[in-house]
């Protein structure tokens, strides 16, 4: 299992740090060729170094997944530098918070631009060099918020991780023909700088209310999206997986105290 990806060309937007950087370790050292995307071109570099170190082949680009010429611009440097792409790990995402009353249309805006609708420009912008190739595997990092759970706040937010079900569910049944599965990892409350950000105070109840007591880890959801990349799993698509450590199961507080 999983050995059949050395060679492959991968492109994980959002991989600078946290989720994203994981998933790009992980193809590395898996012996494909990665394409590390964010906006800063010199903390995708330093991942890239960092795959280069361990012995993989990377490179660094920067781009934003709300723009079309981005993406585009993106697509073509995979293809000139690795020969092609046979991987897209739609990764790149934020998670602001803003409650109900409070929230602006920009805020709004924003979330649903990067989580959304940079699945859509990024999974655009990768599919003419999918369906040259008659395949391809595209990944998308959706949540447990919005198409499994909801918490205070993150309303723009789960309604654009649900939406990328959605998006997934139809695209994956227009990509079959070519040879392209659609697929995504849910991740809990994955350890994360960003997640830090959140406070101890948030960290501690989370850790509290998941059965496995700890954070899930980027290598956690990183070998999902490593699964549903390799040759194994090509008769899976429109699926999604919930990395969580069991958070979505109790049905109360009793559950977990019991
Ligand atoms: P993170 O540590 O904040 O990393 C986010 C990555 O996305 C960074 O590389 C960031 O780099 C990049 N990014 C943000 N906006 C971008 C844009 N417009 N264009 C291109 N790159 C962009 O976040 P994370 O916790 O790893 O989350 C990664 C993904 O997992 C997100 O989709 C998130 O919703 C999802 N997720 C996370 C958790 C969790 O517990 N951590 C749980 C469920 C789902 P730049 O800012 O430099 O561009």
């Amino acid at each position: 299992m999983f050995n059949s990806l050395q060679g492959r060309s991968v492109i994980v937007t959002g991989s600078s740090k946290g989720i994203g950087r994981g998933i790009a370790l992980r193809f590395g050292s898996a012996g494909c060729k990665v394409l590390v995307v964010s906006r800063s071109r010199s903390e995708s570099e330093a991942v890239a170094a960092e795959i280069a170190a361990s012995g993989g082949k990377a490179m660094g680009f920067a781009a934003d997944v709300s723009r079309q010429a981005d993406m585009q611009a993106m697509a073509q440097v995979a293809v000139e530098s690795f020969g092609g792409i046979d991987i897209l790990c739609a990764n790149a995402g934020i998670f602001p918070a803003a409650k109900l009353g409070a929230m602006t249309e920009a805020d709004f805006d924003l979330v649903l631009g990067t989580n959304l609708k940079g699945v859509f420009l990024s999974v655009s912008a990768c599919l003419p060099a999918m369906k040259a190739k008659k395949s391809g595997r595209i990944i998308l990092t959706s949540s447990i918020t919005g198409p499994e759970t909801g918490f205070p706040g993150w309303s723009h937010y789960g309604a654009s991780k649900a939406g990328q079900l959605g998006f997934m569910r139809t695209a994956a049944i227009e990509l079959a023909p070519y040879g392209i599965t659609v697929n995504a990892v849910l991740p809990g409350n994955i350890a994360t700088g960003t997640l830090a950000d959140l406070g101890e105070d948030y960290i501690r109840k989370m850790t509290a209310s998941i059965p496995m007591r700890r954070l899930g880890s980027c290598a956690d959801v990183a070998n999902a999206a490593l699964f549903f990349a390799s040759d194994e799993a090509a008769y899976i698509t429109g699926q999604s997986l919930i990395i969580d450590g069991g958070q979505i199961l109790p049905e109360s507080l009793a559950a977990l105290e019991a």
